[in-house]
């Protein structure tokens, strides 16, 4: 009987497998065609001044609206694309979408986008994203790149690199997800990032967790010491925003502001608050 058990376990485990194969392979062959019939699309999260509520930018978070699938969140495809080395044209067709779509927008307003860590090790990273900027006239200084902290378990002095070129081309960077990574403060000290944001396991934490007082206390206090402004991530609801203006005030973003919403969405957003900008089509009505 217990050799049966052991067999029909067996059996059950090779299912689990072959199932688990074949949703891999539909999630690949799936990528492959959403990038090449557009599936991919950019997504938009406000990021606002604690003090005042005002939108200060838009973090950019890709969303698949697949045929298959329904609309997916990007941790269930940006690792397929990493593997499968598609990664670079993905992130490349959203970004140029989403410098079109802040084309619109009040020119007080930023743009972040996430980068992954293969497309850093591209020794053309730079030149790449130049060529996008060119080509949709957005300006390189109210766009900002996203790199997560487990980046700099590559190589310090190639990261280090990079941003400087960027920084030299008015981009600016910033470190992400601060305090999972496990960098080390000497790692950051030598890295001239713009900003960093505390990861969003901290900041939804604070009502509840005195731990997470002292790290975001801690991470505002080191943000001040090396010049770098902090961003909250993660700000849910009422009572973490009370707590977090406690500690400082930073720039913000979380449901308790708004979720990610699509191009048309954001439009109206922005519209609402008058910061959107007369779309070329417009300028005529309105100089009339
Ligand atoms: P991230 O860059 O740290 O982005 C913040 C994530 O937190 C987003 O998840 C956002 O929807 C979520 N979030 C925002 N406010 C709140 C809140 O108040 N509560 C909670 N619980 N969550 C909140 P999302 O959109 O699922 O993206 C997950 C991650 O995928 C991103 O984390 C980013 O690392 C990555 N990602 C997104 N778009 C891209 C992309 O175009 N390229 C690359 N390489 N990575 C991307
Ligand atoms: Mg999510
Ligand atoms: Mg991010
Ligand atoms: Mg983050």
């Amino acid at each position: 009987n217990a050799k049966k058990q052991g067999r029909n376990r067996y059996f059950w485990f090779e299912n689990a497998m072959e199932s688990e194969l074949r949703y891999r392979s539909e999630m690949e062959v799936g990528v492959r065609q959403g990038i090449a019939r557009g599936e991919f699309v950019p997504y938009y999260q406000p990021q606002v001044d604690m003090g005042t509520g005002r939108v200060l930018g838009f973090e950019m978070l890709a969303r698949w609206h697949s045929p298959v699938f329904g609309v997916v969140e990007p941790d269930a495809f940006i690792p397929i694309a990493e593997e499968i080395g598609v990664i670079a044209e993905l992130s490349e067709g959203l970004i140029a979408r989403a410098l079109e779509d802040a084309r619109g927008w009040d020119p007080s307003l930023t743009l972040s986008v996430n980068i992954s860590p293969v497309q850093l090790r591209d020794p053309w990273f730079a030149q790449k994203l130049l060529k996008l900027l060119t080509a949709s006239t957005f300006p390189a200084n109210r766009l900002e790149i996203e790199i997560t902290e487990t980046c700099l378990h590559q190589n310090v002095a190639m990261v280090s690199t990079l941003i400087t070129s960027l920084k030299n081309q008015g981009i600016s960077v910033s470190l992400d997800d601060f305090g999972t990574g496990y960098s080390s403060l000497s790692q950051l000290r030598k890295l001239p990032f713009d900003r960093i944001k505390i990861d969003r396991s901290f900041v939804t934490a604070l009502p509840r967790d005195d731990d997470s007082q002292t790290i975001v206390s801690t991470i505002a206090a080191l943000g001040a010491g090396l010049g770098m402004p902090i961003t909250a991530e993660g700000v849910e609801d009422e009572a973490v925003l009370a707590q977090l203006a406690q500690i400082g005030s930073f720039r913000a973003q979380g449901y308790h502001f708004g979720r990610p919403v699509d191009a048309a969405k954001t439009r109206d957003l922005l519209a609402a608050q008058g910061l959107l900008v007369a779309a070329h089509g417009d300028t005529h009505l309105a100089a009339q």
